[in-house]
């Protein structure tokens, strides 16, 4: 199993998880537990899966300007 995770914001590919690295994987999905892992979880064509999270970039501009939160894609 396969996790591509990368921001739902800007697009960026943030890392790439599989199964040797699934300690580290757990750990991490661990801490989106309380988010609804169902919805964050997107199957892709080649049997990985994608998890869409959010990069520091625009974590720090969503905190400097909490009003761009209703949009999707406010970088491009
Ligand atoms: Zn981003």
């Amino acid at each position: 199993m396969v996790i591509n995770y990368g921001c739902r914001h800007c697009g960026k590919e943030i890392g790439m998880l599989n199964d040797t690295e699934m300690d580290v994987s757990l750990r991490f999905l661990d801490l989106l537990k309380e988010q609804d892992m169902a919805e964050m979880l997107t199957p892709a064509q080649d049997g990985s899966f994608r998890l869409e999270v959010i990069c520091e970039y625009c974590q720090q501009a969503l905190d400097t300007h909490p009003d761009y939160h209703e949009l999707d894609y406010f970088l491009q």
